[in-house]
């Protein structure tokens, strides 16, 4: 007996959830691929749009886009009820930029005035396009501390920044002095484009929010 449940566990398939309405899905799959092999993890990763196959992930990415058509596709879906309910039930999400602005329960004066309803499960608050026009895409060397020494290259495009955070909210990384990302428990809010480039420590990282991995 004691034996079966060891190969089980060796065996147990992961299934990872990319969220597929818009954005950037593709470079989401393909970074997991490599953190998954680098990682010798075992498991699915599925293009998710559909409410069924939400309920059985192990983790959830909400990759960048734009966040005002990602968030009324979760809507017209019916996909909100079931994402709150992996955050409730403690599994890892991950939001990079449109998806980091969807878990963040407030937003800055733009995000409220569009109504984009917002997944509200981070208590941060959040600012759409914060590094304004003349920024609005760059790349940069972060200091990430949780992932040790070496800097990581982020790729900024239109991207947030995180305001306010709340007591249970670590930041994991700023720029220019705005928080750039954050964590809160099972939720990690990254607001540059980790799936691009090819350092897959950020999703090594986040894989290994798993319970049981
Ligand atoms: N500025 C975009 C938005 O508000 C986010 C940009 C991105 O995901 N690259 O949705």
């Amino acid at each position: 007996m004691l034996r079966r449940n060891n190969s089980l566990r060796n065996f147990r398939m992961i299934r990872i959830g990319i969220l597929s309405l818009q954005g950037d899905v593709s470079e989401h799959v393909s970074m997991m691929t490599d953190a998954m092999r680098n990682m010798e993890i075992r498991g699915n990763i599925i293009e998710v749009k559909d409410r069924k196959w939400i309920k059985n992930l192990d983790a959830l990415v909400i990759p960048g886009g734009e966040s005002t058509t990602i968030s009324k596709l979760i809507s017209m879906y019916g996909l909100d009820g079931e994402i709150k309910n992996l955050a409730k039930k403690g599994i890892p999400i991950l939001g990079t930029c449109a998806g980091l602005i969807l878990l963040a329960n407030e937003g800055d004066k733009d995000i409220e005035r569009t109504k984009q309803p917002l997944l509200r499960l981070m208590d941060m608050k959040v600012k759409r396009n914060a590094f304004g026009r003349q920024r609005e895409s760059f790349e940069t060397d972060l200091e990430i501390p949780i992932l040790g020494n070496e800097k990581y290259h982020a790729v900024f495009i239109r991207a947030p920044a995180i305001e306010k955070i709340g007591k249970g909210v670590r930041v994991l990384a700023k720029y220019d002095n705005r928080i750039v990302a954050a964590q809160q428990d099972n939720l990690l809010a990254l607001a540059f484009h980790p799936e691009l480039g090819n350092d897959t420590r950020l999703h090594e990282y986040f894989l290994r929010l798993i319970k049981n991995l």
